[in-house]
């Protein structure tokens, strides 16, 4: 293997700094968290931007969230093929082997995947339409939301509402995964759906009868 370099400079000074402070501090609790196994209660599901930090916003240590970051937080429709999808495995050893007690997806303002996924249903990025495009055929998934969201006029409003529906098209896939609409029916998972606003640090809740997002 010869494509790995050193990490840069910043990065070991950083690291060296935790391991002499934070760490060396609470040098007990690692090593129970080490010898003891996870036991997450939650699962986050989250977009890779770099600006959301959901243990953060909860206040959250090691050990607390299963979180599993893609582009735009979405979860596909369950497809047992035979093929890769790591959503679909983090969700199922979340479930399954861990036995969360909640999944949370987590959507964002400014979200450029889905900026992206309505350029590209509106026709304004072909480059997204290409059979090449990972970013394009992963956003395939919210294909659907658009189609919701296409009647509203205001384009600021219209790709809010899609972000919105980035969550709430993840929480009606997660449903088709078998292993999880069978421990919701059993009362031992319950799904949830945020937003979070980047810039006002605004979060909001997904209410499941009307689809409407409120202020929590
Ligand atoms: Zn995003």
């Amino acid at each position: 293997m010869k494509n790995a370099t050193p990490l840069p400079g910043y990065l070991v000074q950083r690291y060296h700094g935790w391991k002499a402070t934070t760490f060396a501090e609470n040098k007990a609790w690692y090593n129970r968290l080490a010898t003891e196994g996870q036991h997450p209660r939650a699962m986050i599901i989250s977009c890779c931007d770099s600006r959301v930090h959901v243990t953060a916003i909860f206040g959250a240590d090691q050990g607390e969230f299963f979180i599993h970051r893609n582009i735009a937080n979405l979860v596909p429709t369950y497809k047992p093929d035979g093929l890769q999808h790591g959503t679909s495995a983090a969700i199922e050893y979340a479930v399954t082997a861990l036995k969360v007690a909640h999944i949370i997806v987590v959507g964002h303002s400014q979200c450029g995947g889905v900026k992206g996924c309505h350029e590209m249903c509106s026709g304004q990025a072909p480059e997204l339409d290409e059979t090449t495009s990972f970013v394009g055929r992963w956003m395939d998934i919210l294909r659907p939301g658009y189609e919701r969201v296409k009647h509203i006029e205001n384009p600021d409003e219209r790709i809010a509402a899609l972000e919105k529906e980035a969550v709430v098209m993840s929480l009606e896939n997660l449903m088709t995964f078998p292993f999880v609409s069978e421990a919701v029916e059993a009362d031992q998972l319950t799904l949830h759906g945020l937003w979070t606003d980047i810039g006002t640090g605004t979060l909001m809740a997904v209410e499941s009868a009307s689809n409407t997002f409120d202020v929590v």
